[in-house]
């Protein structure tokens, strides 16, 4: 054992010192990683040191090797196979020939980034009941490195510390206030100034929102901020966000937000401005989602949706701007954010831009908060613009379904999601994936609360889907995902590329006049970055939505992905295209490399499999909106699967109803976070799920008889 141990030290010391002699980059690997490497990571375009590449996290490659005028030489260097078919989120970091990378479950990997030889996997082991708490699939969207260190956060709330050179734990802290309720962590942290700062998501099941920062030495907590007020009989919480909670935020909410929690969470943007040496959190969206319920409809519920700017040392707040005031369509403004300096009428400002969910792309003044401008860059029911001298929306009048339903668009997944933005200084674009997916949102009549299951508030069975194929086919056409060049200063597209679907990958910008996307169909692609002319493609084999990377080993240039598909848009909804489930991979592309992938298999649907029970309508529409409120999250509206988890329809314990009961009441599935749903139904209800969903089944075999 012990020489076992030695032995990998010696072999990870001799790979870092390879690493630093072929990279000739300072320090020594991620041990050489401090403050000032941080601060510095435009200097070293070798290296993918931080999340979004740098502190601006403009996700750019200044690397020129491969070029818009060689990309079509690219090719596999090498890949790595993952062990299951759950979303793929992950940005790698590389540092001097190292890369590390996570996995769906908050697994971490080292890898030789020139040869995709594995040196290190760590598994936190996280229990996978968790996974029922995670609205948007079990992913991970990446570890930060400091000092010898790699920090993850795990999907349980651990934020975990681990050796570098060996993966071994050196620290572990529980994140959560409370690990009874349905928080997760699926974004990556990210290290300033000593801290390590992560937030998490739940919002959607109910949870109230925060940041919190660790000694990223000791793992020790040093500041909270909450979002969101919590409950008032409870008194203040002694942490650094009490004083603007009383002065700012208590005022905007009405009734008892607090029973919800509020929402709020910081699931993914988390950026420090260095220039300002100011930290800018992403808020997410209202926990219910609905503001009727969540709030009686009043107040803007400060800071839901919202960028809030603190101080990094100690999480003061510093002022904050809200996109989306009293939201209610799950209008995130977690969304990534970039930072730049942008000339704008003639002088040079320092802005940070983002495009939240709400389809509105901004462009503020990260001095003081300041809204310079914003224009919608996706079809927007809700609102027609926003007044800039107010900086708020100007909302439709029906948009908040007061009284009747509304199709909103953008919805809940999003004109832009969590999927990473580029931007290149050289063409001053920002590469942009966008969407347009509408949902018509109702109240939900007699909303009653379920604790640690989804409380939206919203009627989700107001949007069925369609037995009719043609009708389907006209909903399916209206889903749609583009890839948009945006100038920020012109706020006004300088291309666009369409989709079949949404849902697709991050994009990486070079100073090769290139812009890499993985998408939804599984191809990574190449397009000229000033002009989107698609130059090169790559069957992928599965759905890729996460962002590539780029950097340098040994004079080689590469440019890697984590494929996997997953994530919100082919769990819940019906309209994704039905695949086989694969298992991700890492891609990493080389010019001229001539690795293969093994040729992809067609497509293997097991049969539908109605049951021959003869159940009554009664069960059937009991069965429906319990599936829909609940099951459908996962495994897709209208028991529609897309292959991330297995489609309902063709499953075999379907025709049986002990088979169904030990998984779905039982929960002897759950090592694979497949729950037990006893909690929050009876027996007879999750039979009344089997009557729906093989209704549905009954309608794929007939549908499948008739070859539609
Ligand atoms: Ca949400």
């Amino acid at each position: 054992m012990m020489r076992k141990m030695m032995a990998a030290a010696l072999l990870t010391g001799s790979m870092l010192v390879a690493g630093l002699a072929v990279s000739g980059g300072p320090g020594s690997g991620v041990r050489g990683v401090d403050a000032q490497r941080l601060a510095n990571a435009r200097g070293e375009p070798g290296n993918w040191l931080t999340h979004g590449g740098s502190y601006f996290e403009q996700r750019f490659a200044d690397l020129t090797q491969i070029t818009a005028d060689n990309v079509g030489r690219l090719g596999l260097a090498w890949s790595v196979d993952l062990d299951t078919t759950r979303g793929q989120e992950a940005t790698p970091i590389v540092v001097d020939g190292t890369m590390y990378t996570t996995t769906a479950w908050s697994k971490v990997m080292a890898l030789d980034a020139a040869t995709g030889r594995v040196k290190w996997k760590f598994d936190p082991k996280v229990d996978k009941a968790r996974g029922q708490a995670a609205c948007c699939d079990v992913v991970n969207r990446g570890v930060a490195v400091w000092n010898g260190m790699v920090f993850v956060g795990a999907l349980d709330g651990r934020l975990i510390a681990l050796d570098a050179a060996t993966g071994r734990v050196k620290w572990s802290t529980q994140t959560f206030v409370d690990v009874d309720k349905p928080y997760t962590i699926t974004g990556a942290p990210r290290v300033v100034k000593g801290l390590v700062i992560i937030g998490n998501g739940g919002a959607e099941l109910g949870v109230r929102g925060y940041v919190t920062a660790y000694d990223a030495v000791t793992g020790k907590k040093k500041w909270r901020f909450f979002t969101v007020p919590g409950d008032p009989a409870k008194g203040p919480d002694g942490e650094v966000s009490d004083a603007v909670i009383a002065a700012k935020s208590r005022g905007t909410w009405d009734g008892q937000y607090w029973a919800g929690g509020g929402g709020g969470t910081v699931w993914d943007a988390i950026v420090y401005d260095q220039e300002l040496d100011q930290l800018y959190i992403g808020v997410g969206n209202g926990s219910p989602w609905n503001h009727q319920i969540r709030s009686n409809g009043k107040g803007d519920n400060l800071f839901l949706s919202s960028v809030v700017a603190l101080k990094p040392d100690s999480g003061e707040y510093l002022w904050h701007y809200q996109g989306t005031p009293g939201e209610t369509w799950d209008f995130t403004q977690t969304q990534p954010i970039l930072l730049s300096t942008l000339m704008i009428e003639g002088k040079p400002r320092k802005v940070l831009m983002q495009a939240p969910k709400n389809g509105f792309f901004y462009v503020i003044d990260r001095a003081n908060g300041q809204l310079i401008s914003a224009k919608g860059f996706a079809t927007q029911t809700w609102a027609k613009g926003v007044d800039l001298k107010t900086g708020r929306p100007i909302e439709v009048e029906e948009a908040r379904f007061r009284k009747d339903g509304f199709l909103v668009m953008p919805s809940a997944l999003g004109a832009h999601n969590w999927h990473p933005m580029s931007f290149s200084p050289r063409t001053g674009l920002v590469y942009l994936p966008a969407q347009e997916v509408p949902l018509f949102y109702k109240t939900e009549e007699g909303f009653k609360r379920r604790e640690g299951a989804w409380n939206l508030g919203i009627d989700l069975l107001s949007n069925p889907v369609p037995d009719d194929p043609a009708q389907f086919k006209a909903i399916k056409a209206m889903l749609k995902g583009k890839l948009i060049a945006w100038d920020p200063v012109a706020q006004k597209p300088a291309w666009e590329i369409t989709y079949d679907g949404p849902w697709n990958g991050g994009t990486l910008a070079t100073a090769g006049n290139l812009v890499f996307q993985g998408n939804g169909g599984g191809a990574v692609q190449a397009f000229k970055a000033t002009t989107g002319e698609k130059l090169w493609s790559f069957d992928a084999q599965t759905g890729v939505i996460a962002p590539p990377v780029s950097y340098m080993v040994g004079g080689v240039q590469y440019v890697a992905v984590m494929a996997g598909y997953g994530g919100a848009y082919p769990l819940s909804t019906a309209f994704d295209d039905p695949r086989e489930a694969r298992n991700g991979r890492v891609l990493v592309f080389k010019l001229g490399g001539t690795a293969r992938l093994p040729k992809a298999t067609a497509p293997q649907f097991a049969p539908a499999n109605p049951p021959a029970d003869a159940f009554t309508p009664a069960q059937i529409a009991e069965g429906a909106g319990i599936y829909e409120a609940t099951c459908g999250l996962c495994h897709g509206a209208g028991a529609h699967s897309s292959g991330v988890l297995p489609d309902l329809r063709r499953s075999g314990a379907l025709a049986d109803a002990e088979a169904w009961k030990a998984i779905v009441h039982d929960g002897a599935l759950k090592a694979n976070g497949m729950i037990s749903f006893a909690k929050w139904y009876s027996p007879a209800q999750l039979e009344s799920v089997r009557a729906y969903v093989g209704d549905q089944a009954r309608k794929l075999k007939a549908r499948e008889a008739a070859g539609r």
